[in-house]
């Protein structure tokens, strides 16, 4: 690594087969990426630990959520694309940085207060940790870039922080302040035409569904909530079907939903029906790749312990590093 414009580290919680919100919103991006930077990819299951209740289903999770991510074109001989876990030493990295973190910064954070607000029953030092997880995650590769998401721009700060903090105590420069990339994120509606699309929330379309699974999601988009008969004319402006038309459909018949259902001149239903259809054939391509990794998941196991194993020689570098300035006693490695 090191040839290109510098290198970029993104991780995704494992959860599993991916839907439209994660390619439009991450993935597509991961993927454009890949030919002007260095990239590192990682399945963080470690970071899910934080809220599940169960691991059940986890190593599943990670496999479909790795040939999502390969189908949809990341490519493993050019980028690291491994799992969180399969790389120990972000855990080293981890509670050393804890050090230099004060207690109240992360208690501060929206964030942890968001996540207890929702998982009451299990507030763990995990979930309260998770952001200096995330710094470690980041600051083992000396990642030079993170594309985040406006919303996600505080994480950065704080991991920014982290760095200045640990090299200030240390007395060194050991660590690289990562550089936000401000990147367009495409949101994603659900179904429910209201939510960020989500698998928590049941209002997902999966980009590795078959035709006709796609079609009936479809079918149940939530439209223009004014429109209740199929007399009434519609505004495309506020409906999620058409923001999907205008993601997949061709430009003509994108043209035609926003004439004809302001003069209800087209029906939802036949709407939709038209979506689905141009939706089902832009994700053909990406489905018969991933149809043909699901034969293979002994090849992509390799991939990924190939990433992992090309991750790790960084991480052990970095940790090198680490522990050589702050001073802890050096072992026989
Ligand atoms: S015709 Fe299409 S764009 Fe208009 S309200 Fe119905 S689904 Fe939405």
């Amino acid at each position: 690594m090191k040839n290109k414009k510098g290198l970029v580290f993104s991780g995704a919680r494992p959860t599993g087969r991916q839907h439209l919100g994660n390619l439009l919103g991450a993935i597509q991006n991961y993927v454009a990426l890949q030919s002007e930077y260095d990239c590192i990819y990682s399945i963080v299951d470690i970071h899910a630990l934080t809220t599940v209740e169960t691991t059940a289903g986890l190593r599943e999770n990670c496999m479909e959520m790795a040939l999502d991510w390969l189908a949809a074109g990341i490519d493993p001989e050019q980028s690291i694309m491994f799992i969180q876990s399969h790389v120990p030493q972000v855990m080293e990295l981890h509670t050393l940085l804890s050090m230099v973190v004060p207690m109240g910064k992360l208690t501060d954070l929206p964030t942890f207060k968001e996540k207890v607000r929702m998982h009451p029953q299990n507030v763990n030092y995990g979930l309260l940790g998770y952001p200096v997880l995330m710094s470690a995650d980041i600051l083992l590769y000396k990642a030079e870039i993170v594309p985040v998401g406006i919303d996600q721009a505080p994480h950065l700060e704080f991991t920014r922080e982290v760095v200045r903090s640990f090299n200030y105590r240390y007395g060194t420069q050991v660590l690289v302040e990562p550089q936000m990339k401000g990147t367009k994120f495409t949101k994603v509606l659900g179904t429910d035409g209201v939510n960020k699309m989500s698998k928590s929330l049941d209002n997902e379309i999966e980009i590795a569904a078959d035709e006709e699974t796609t079609q009936k999601r479809v079918m149940t988009m939530v439209t223009d909530p004014a429109r209740l008969r199929r007399s009434d004319p519609g505004n495309p402006d506020v409906c999620n079907v058409f923001s999907f038309h205008k993601m997949f459909s061709p430009q003509e018949d994108i043209d035609m939903v926003d004439r004809e259902c302001r003069v209800a001149g087209i029906g939802c239903v036949d709407c939709k029906k038209l979506m689905a259809k141009h939706l089902n054939a832009s994700l053909a391509p990406l489905r018969e790749r991933r149809r043909e990794l699901e034969t293979k998941t002994d090849q992509v196991l390799e991939q990924l312990y190939d990433g992992a194993d090309r991750a790790r020689k960084i991480a052990d570098q970095t940790m090198r590093e680490v522990r050589d300035a702050i001073g802890l006693p050096r072992y026989r490695a």
